[in-house]
């Protein structure tokens, strides 16, 4: 029924009538010096005005107290954003920027600031190789997915790693230890952890309360001319943002290119109370990702119905992303989806700015929605959709089980039970609940609500062991997903029952993992005069997932790198004979449930 015309992302001037062409606000003081030029000469071309001079004075007091600390480049190139601060990923809101690095690794790293190193973070996980940078302005900066640390500190954190006898580390310095000047070659970036491709993730936080900051207000020189870009809208009525299904979506109308307002049909909803969701796409220069916006305002008939600022980013409640986003639209469709209504209950306080008006649509008029946005540069943009409500049919499903966001429920199933924690909900809702028998043989299936409901923290699924041996208790792990794409979510044997945390509904099952895991041997090096051996493998566990690595030489713990997205472990073998040692190379590998694969090698 509608038009599903595309908004070009490259040239957002062409869609003039949609969304505006970007407007420049007044430029950012870029340097300290230059306001404080601009104040100087008010202060003299005033000296008549007291009631001016005392202005003034204020005006320089706030600017001393808030806006004093910089950051320098951490990159010697052009800063270009990959990522933008506070953009939508899946289960968090982005703590940092990404800058782009040329595609490649290995470019320097430079501090940001004057400080002292505090934290350095070493994972095959998320960050990877990290450092933390505490400035005593109050503020700390965060570098990540580097490729390697310069030479003095890469010394010290081979120590940290021999110390811990792991490739993991999370090693907290004190201030006299590695302090650092405001432009020091630090590290090379890399994309190590959970990085999809080589870039430096930036960070900056405020060191009391370990808030997430924009980078940009510290006058990082990040170059944005383009607009943002709103590509689609969705409208329904009938129930909440946080409990869409994947596979049965409200209406979605795309924005028009360069064409009229009136040109775009109405999307249809029941009668009811409005519920809107929009998606933007902000990118920097031609060809970056697809960043996020600061701010967000809806107006329908010109009345505000949603208004939304994002402050600032906190580790303990970045999962509430779940329920600022449409849940189940943002993971069927590409792009930046924001939710255009506060939830009931969300943990997002100072963090986001959140206000909306509820709208009652009973009418058969067609009612106009506004929809303007601010990217993290202060470039806007806007776009006009429209809603119209049609003939009212919404059966409710009548063994649904009702459910208050903020109480506590606990569901009785045939093989166990399912607790809904208080701030697992965003909102209020109904969820169906079936245990479908599919084989007798096989472990029992529970299916509660769908992958669509956003949750802040996790429910708890308990299934009853009674039929089980001990030997199997101890291997048992609880899986979470459709058939093919089930996957491990772990869980506690506690007597006869098995309990698991679960940050989605949906399939619900158990498995006995007794697979142990799989280690291949890829390929081998000699270094220094083959003195040392460098060797690489594959290693998986099919179901329950990897505890631990350890490789030894004679016993002895060695050096080893893991990367987790690779599934890649490489080891450096210390060739060295021991007397009276085994003079063997021992891999171990242990999965969550206890099951151990061994690889041995001797050298001769
Ligand atoms: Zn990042």
């Amino acid at each position: 029924m509608l038009k599903h015309h595309k908004v070009s992302q490259k040239e957002p001037k062409d869609i003039a009538f949609f969304s505006s062409t970007p407007v420049n606000k007044i430029e950012r003081v870029e340097s300290v010096e230059g306001f404080f030029c601009a104040l100087c000469s008010m202060v003299f071309s005033n000296l008549n005005s007291s009631r001016f001079l005392i202005l003034t004075f204020c005006l320089f007091a706030t600017f001393a107290q808030g806006q004093k600390w910089t950051c320098g480049a951490p990159l010697d190139i052009p800063l270009e954003l990959a990522g933008s601060f506070a953009e939508i990923r899946s289960n968090h809101f982005h703590s940092g920027m990404d800058l782009r690095t040329e595609q490649r690794e290995g470019l320097p790293v430079y501090c940001a600031a004057d400080g002292y190193v505090s934290r350095i973070k070493i994972s095959p996980f998320g960050y990877g190789k990290a450092i933390y940078v505490t400035h005593p302005e109050g503020y700390v900066t965060v570098y990540a997915h580097l490729q390697k640390f310069n030479r003095e500190i890469d010394s010290l954190v081979r120590l940290q790693h021999e110390i811990k006898e792991s490739y993991d580390i999370d090693w907290y310095l004190k201030e006299g230890q590695i302090r650092l000047k405001r432009g020091e070659h630090i590290a090379w970036s890399g994309n190590s952890g959970g990085s999809g491709g080589p870039h430096l993730h930036f960070e900056v936080r405020d060191s009391r309360t370990e808030q997430c900051l924009d980078p940009m207000r510290f006058g990082l020189p990040v170059r944005d001319t383009l607009a943002p870009v709103f590509e689609s809208f969705s409208a329904w009525s009938g129930f909440e943002a946080s409990e869409i299904q994947t596979n049965q979506l409200p209406s979605i109308g795309h924005f028009v290119t360069g064409r009229g307002a009136s040109d775009t049909l109405p999307l249809e909803i029941e009668p009811g109370k409005l519920e809107l969701a929009v998606s933007i796409v902000d990118r920097y220069l031609s060809g970056s990702g697809d960043c996020g916006v600061k701010s967000l305002k809806v107006f329908v008939d010109g009345n505000l119905f949603y208004r939304m600022e994002i402050r600032s980013v906190n580790f303990n409640t970045t999962k509430a992303v779940n329920g600022f986003v449409p849940l189940g639209i943002y993971k069927s469709k590409s792009g930046q989806w924001y939710r255009c209504s506060v939830p009931k209950q969300t943990p997002l306080k100072e963090e986001v700015s959140m206000l909306s008006v509820p709208v009652e649509i009973r009418d058969s008029l067609i009612h106009s929605i506004r929809f303007e946005t601010e990217d993290w540069k202060g470039n806007v943009a806007t776009a006009v959709g429209f809603v119209q409500a049609n003939l009212p049919n919404a059966p409710k499903h009548a063994n649904a089980i009702s459910l208050k966001a903020g109480e506590e429920k606990i569901i009785a199933t045939r093989s166990g039970k399912i607790t809904v924690q208080r701030e697992s909900l965003f909102d209020d809702t109904e969820l169906l609940l079936f245990e479908p028998v599919f084989d007798s043989l096989m472990p029992p299936v529970v299916e509660f609500g769908h992958e669509g409901v956003a949750l802040f923290s996790p429910v708890k699924i308990l299934f009853n062991l009674n039929e089980m041996t001990p030997e199997q208790r101890k291997k048992v792990v609880v899986m979470h997903g459709n058939y093919s794409k089930r996957k491990s979510i772990g869980g506690n044997v506690e007597g006869n029952f098995i309990v698991a945390s679960s940050s989605n509904l949906g399939s619900f099952t158990y498995a006995v993992d007794s697979m142990p895991p799989t280690v291949e041997f890829v390929s081998q090096d000699f270094f220094d005069t083959d003195r040392v051996a460098q060797m690489k493998f594959r290693v998986a566990d099919g179901l329950s997932g990897l505890e631990s690595i350890r490789p030894t030489w004679s016993n002895q713990w060695v050096y080893y790198e893991y990367d987790a997205k690779n599934n890649a472990v490489t080891v450096e073998i210390p060739l060295t004979p021991i007397e009276n040692e085994t003079n063997e190379f021992v891999l171990k590998v242990v999965d969550k449930v206890g099951n151990e694969t061994v690889y041995r090698k001797k050298f001769n």
